[in-house]
């Protein structure tokens, strides 16, 4: 006898994706590629080329001439074929720059942060993540098979109780040292003393940090005079401040012989590649030449903030190049990031699931090389395109 259902469709095996779009459609939140033309139709406030060097012509220059020389891939993983002089310059260098002992680049600082997470804990180990932290090192924290204990934003005292929870254990505390959605600096001091104080180490990913913060942009562990410990390693991407492609570790040099030996992502991944190794190397060149652009990106974020919260919007104070701006709610973050995409301004628009239900957020970016027209330009279209209720968010 027939049984109702039995007599149903099979579903085909990517059915389910339909239901899933049309809730995703539903709550407003699909998310589309738009490919970006290569001449600029917008002022750009959405990327992360903080020092507006990803087109400078001593980057672009060394990133073909890395490519003529070294091949456009890296043929093979860093341990069989990948390595050459010009990844060892730029560890070395790079290394240098932040006042670490050793750095180890990766294809990307996403690779950079499993590296780090998975290589350095052990199952047992504790890792302690902020509930701020970018979303690879909660999937470093996933994939590592370390107990993940999750602590209150920006809160010291959160770490330093969880770790007296567990004396004995292997330790490892993790933080952005800029949190990517709102651009607030984390407590890097009073971490550093909160894991000394119970042995633990410190990971620190620095990828808004590097060439924002510190003097010359040295990064946010070198501003906090935590560069170089015995106990302290920090992450970095290639991609914002040295507007090329990338990760990197840095650390002691037995904390790296480690991760050459150790990190998967390291090992089983195509080595970077030889140009995104060139054109980091001439940006970090360009910064230590020019110490005045971590200054001037700051600055440029400060006089951002200022001008929006001046106006009577709700902007976090950025501690970096990050200004985030609270929107309403995600149906309105995305209006108003189209309104302003529609003036020639491109902004980010940051909504669920980057981010909790309730924060939805429009993100600009500070880079050094705006000029005062273009921020005052900026801040305009920003607050003249606002949804009527952003000014009362307070
Ligand atoms: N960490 C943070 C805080 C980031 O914002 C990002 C990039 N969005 C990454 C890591 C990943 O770096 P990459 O883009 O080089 O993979």
């Amino acid at each position: 006898m027939d049984v109702p259902g039995d007599a149903a469709e099979p579903q085909a095996p990517f059915d389910w994706t339909g239901a899933e779009a049309r809730r995703r459609a539903d709550a407003g939140l699909v998310r589309t590629l738009r490919p970006r033309p290569a001449e600029a139709e917008a002022l750009d406030l959405a990327g992360n080329d903080y020092l507006g060097l990803t087109r400078h012509p001593d980057v672009t220059g060394a990133a073909a001439g890395a490519a003529r020389r070294w091949g456009a891939g890296a043929t093979g993983s860093r341990l069989v074929t990948g390595s050459t002089e010009l990844h060892a310059t730029l560890e070395r260098e790079l290394a240098a720059f932040c006042g670490f002992e050793a750095a180890l680049v990766f294809s990307s600082g996403y690779a950079a942060n499993l590296a780090a997470l998975t290589a350095l804990t052990a199952r047992g180990s504790l890792v302690v993540s902020d509930a701020g932290n970018h979303a690879s090192i909660v999937d470093g924290c996933r994939l590592s098979r370390a107990d993940t204990e999750v602590v209150p934003h920006a809160d010291p005292d959160a770490v330093r109780k969880t770790l007296a929870a567990h004396p004995g254990r292997r330790a490892l505390v993790v933080s952005d040292s800029v949190f990517s959605v709102d651009g607030d600096a984390a407590p890097l001091a009073a971490l550093a003393a909160a894991c000394r104080s119970h042995g633990a180490a410190l990971v620190v990913d620095d990828a808004h940090g590097l060439g924002v913060l510190g003097e010359g942009g040295r990064g946010a562990p070198h501003a906090a005079g935590l560069a170089g410990a015995p106990d302290v390693v920090a992450t970095a991407t290639l991609s914002k401040s040295l507007g090329s492609q990338g990760g990197a570790v840095l650390g002691p040099a037995r904390v790296v012989d480690h991760l050459v030996n150790a990190a998967r992502t390291f090992i089983f991944d195509t080595g970077l590649a030889p140009a995104a190794a060139g054109a980091a190397l001439a940006s970090l060149r360009l910064l230590r030449g020019r110490p005045e652009l971590a200054d001037r990106v700051r600055a440029v974020a400060a006089a951002l903030h200022g001008r929006l919260t001046a106006a009577g919007l709700s902007a976090v104070r950025p501690d970096a190049a990050v200004v985030s701006v609270r929107a309403p709610s995600a149906a309105e973050a995305v209006r108003w990031a189209a309104d302003c995409r529609a003036e020639g301004l491109a902004v980010g628009c940051f909504r669920p699931p980057s981010v909790p239900d309730g924060v939805s957020r429009l993100r600009l970016t500070a880079r050094a090389d705006l000029t005062e027209e273009q921020i005052a330009w900026a801040v305009a279209t920003v607050v003249r395109t606002a949804p009527p209720t952003a000014a009362h968010l307070g």
